[in-house]
């Protein structure tokens, strides 16, 4: 009878309209953006506890974490004294014998669980001076809240009980009735992948993985769910980046002509000798800018392995053919420096450089004919900006996200510019091919000769002191040094470093017979760039900030990297904040501080003290990470998966074969682009 009305929930169902419970917990839910059924249903448990060891009181061992269902006896609350609390005690009786229950504080329970009601209780045995008792378990009553149609089903106990995010004063409990009471609604869901699809691959519906991953019959049914979801996820990326190529092949590019004389020249110019990798590199891309599809390529390469340079080879002859170079990089710090750098290695060439930033404005009719324009990615709001570019550089790809990209065919009209994007930090071969499935991809492995490993070494609270006098010591011979610290300002709860306090404290205290400066996201603009400034010319010793400075800047005579709350960064972060100190000739130094020991944070930290080599840190990454953190991938929010691995190489591999297949049969043109390594 009750039924009816949960069949009648649609998706679109204020959560108000839930039976009962509805009005009750609706305005709590708000805090968590829940307004329907749908944000209800697509609130997913963060984690499970497995209570799921249903046993009979008999079989109850010491220690081992239990469900048992049973019928209460007897329960009374005590005071006591000795240890100021109240404890409830109840008797649990079960068809093999009788438990002993014992709560703390938790007095209104003899109210709830009476004598002779039926429940659940999970929780730990334990052994005391009078045998065995339950402690403090979770208790559930076996035909109760969940209402309707789940009698004698646990929701809270007995069972893999989902574990949300919830603040109060909503309850896991409370949460966890209302979703059993809105899980009816699942089958409204369109199923996000195709038939065809599920099938071949022998997949649940959304639906039932929607039921499964809120109350999992079992864990294997659990997991079933859960790579079914990611298997979406995946499949509908792969797809979509897939049909961004099919774009990108029917739109026009202007043919680059490959200026060879004035290209040697300009590489004979250069004061060092480029690598194999470098060469090949800008030959790949110069064959592709020569092509009249557009070029979408990624130059994936670590570090200081030399990115800029090819970068310039290929925006030479884009500017000698008459054509624009866009080159685009995330702040406005690493602009001017960027600028900076090409206005060098293009002395003497006739090649001009303009840079515009927000401190820095161009012209509007400069904007529109310089022939290259280095700025940040606001530069793409910039009207007509696309006019006359031959070719647009994204400098630190992983901030130039998948739907940027679209952006560049739209704002064309007529021909679509060539893209080089480079990487800030190398991405495992596997991942490029997802992420830049419709790039090419060339890769630089070999770093410049002569580049010296920078020696890092983690520092446990109780060698800092030793650390610093090391610092001074470096900072007496003229060497300059980064402070990196996770925050801005202290936070009260995570006891974290906060550039703010660290730069008082290092200024008063540490070193106050040194220059220190800060920067960070919040100092203005002209001041940042008086303090980059400073820095630069060695008039500040000390520069303590926050990861603004872990892009690009190039200081050589910085020689030290020291990292606060050191595990509070990602690997990739680390190793590029690394890559800023050793830029010159002397041995260069990062130190990680670190307060806290979890064994997860010092494997990490470990693996950057032992890794130089940027492609094997970041496949390191990616065995000892979760989602959405790996190395490259998805350090600025650049894809949210919320089921996906991006260390599940099999299942990336198996939808993106799905995904080709699939989009060729939708007539799509799927041509995969080349991935070209070294042999
Ligand atoms: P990234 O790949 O991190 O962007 P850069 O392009 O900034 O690296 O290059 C890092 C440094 O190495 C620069 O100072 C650059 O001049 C220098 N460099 C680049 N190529 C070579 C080379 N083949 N030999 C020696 N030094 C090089
Ligand atoms: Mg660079």
């Amino acid at each position: 009878m009750v039924r009816s009305i949960f069949t009648m929930l649609t998706l679109e169902t204020p959560i108000t309209a839930i039976p009962r419970y509805g009005k009750l917990f609706a305005k709590r839910l708000l805090k968590l953006k829940i307004t329907t059924v749908r944000d209800l249903l697509l609130y997913f448990p963060f984690r499970y506890d497995d209570l799921s060891n249903v046993v009979p009181i008999a079989e109850a061992k010491v220690d081992a974490p239990v469900t048992i269902r049973g019928t209460i006896t007897a329960i009374a609350n005590r005071r006591s004294f000795r240890r100021r609390m109240f404890v409830t005690e109840a008797l649990l009786r079960d068809e093999s014998g009788t438990m002993r229950v014992v709560w703390f504080n938790q007095a209104f329970l003899t109210r709830v669980l009476m004598p002779h009601t039926e429940v659940w209780l999970s929780g730990k045995v334990v052994q005391d001076g009078y045998g065995l008792h339950l402690a403090s378990p979770v208790y559930e009553k076996v035909s109760g809240e969940a209402g309707p149609g789940s009698a004698g089903e646990a929701l809270h106990t007995g069972r893999i009980v989902p574990i949300y995010s919830v603040t109060p004063p909503i309850t896991q409990k409370q949460l966890r009735v209302l979703m059993k009471l809105a899980l009816p609604s699942t089958p409204l869901f369109t199923d996000d992948l195709p038939a065809v699809i599920t099938k071949q691959h022998h997949l649940i519906s959304l639906s039932r993985a929607i039921q499964m991953i809120h109350f999992p019959e079992n864990s294997k049914a659990l997991d079933r769910a859960i790579r079914r979801m990611a298997f979406a996820e995946f499949f509908r990326l792969h797809c979509h980046i897939l049909s961004m190529r099919a774009a990108v092949l029917k739109e026009q590019a202007p043919a680059i002509r490959f200026f060879e004389k004035e290209t040697k020249a300009f590489v004979q110019s250069l004061p060092f000798q480029l690598t194999q990798d470098q060469r090949k590199a800008a030959w790949e891309i110069i064959g592709d800018i020569q092509k009249t599809t557009p070029a979408r390529r990624l130059l994936n390469g670590d570090v200081g392995s030399g990115k800029t340079v090819v970068a310039a080879i290929v925006a030479l002859n884009i500017v000698l053919s008459g054509k624009r170079v866009l080159f685009m990089v995330p702040t406005a710090i690493l602009a001017e420096q960027h600028a900076q750098t090409l206005a060098t290695l293009f002395e003497g060439t006739g090649v001009t450089v303009a840079l515009h930033t927000a401190a820095h404005k161009l012209l509007k009719k400069q904007l529109l004919i310089a022939p290259i324009i280095i700025g940040t990615h606001a530069l793409l709001h910039t009207k007509n900006i696309l006019q006359n570019t031959g070719l647009v550089i994204v400098d630190e790809q992983h901030r130039f996200g998948v739907a940027q990209r679209a952006t560049l065919i739209q704002e064309s009209s007529g021909l679509v510019p060539h893209l080089l994007t480079m990487t800030a930090t190398p991405i495992p071969r596997t991942l490029a091919q997802t992420i830049f499935g419709d790039f090419d991809i060339s890769f630089l492995r070999m770093m410049p000769k002569g580049r010296k490993h920078v020696i890092t070494r983690l520092v446990p609270a109780d060698k800092r002191q030793a650390a610093y006098e090391f610092i001074r010591k470096e900072i007496a011979q003229g060497r300059q040094v980064f402070v990196v610290c996770p925050l801005i300002d202290p936070s009260d709860t995570l006891g974290v470093r906060a550039a703010t306090d660290v730069y008082e404290h290092l200024r008063k205290e540490i070193f106050s017979e040194y220059a220190v400066g800060i920067l960070h996201g919040r100092v203005k603009a002209d001041v940042r760039e008086k303090t980059m400034r400073a820095f630069a010319e060695n008039t500040i010793n000390i520069l303590v900030a926050t990861s603004v400075v872990e892009v690009g800047i190039d200081i050589a005579n910085a020689t030290i990297m020291m990292i606060e709350g050191a595990e509070r960064f990602g690997l990739a972060q680390l190793h590029q904040l690394r890559g800023r100190v050793g830029r010159g000739s002397d041995q260069a130094y990062c130190f990680l501080f670190t307060d806290t020991d979890g064994a997860m944070a010092g494997e990490r930290l470990k693996a950057v003290v032992r890794l130089q080599d940027g492609f094997a840190l970041a496949e390191t990454d990616l065995q000892l990470r979760g989602p959405g953190e790996v190395f490259g991938v998805a350090q600025s929010g650049y894809i949210d998966f919320r089921f996906a691995r991006w260390n599940d190489l099999a299942l990336i591999k198996e939808t993106r074969e799905a995904a080709i297949r699939f989009c060729t049969t939708l007539g799509v043109v799927v041509t995969t682009p080349s991935v070209v390594q070294r042999a």
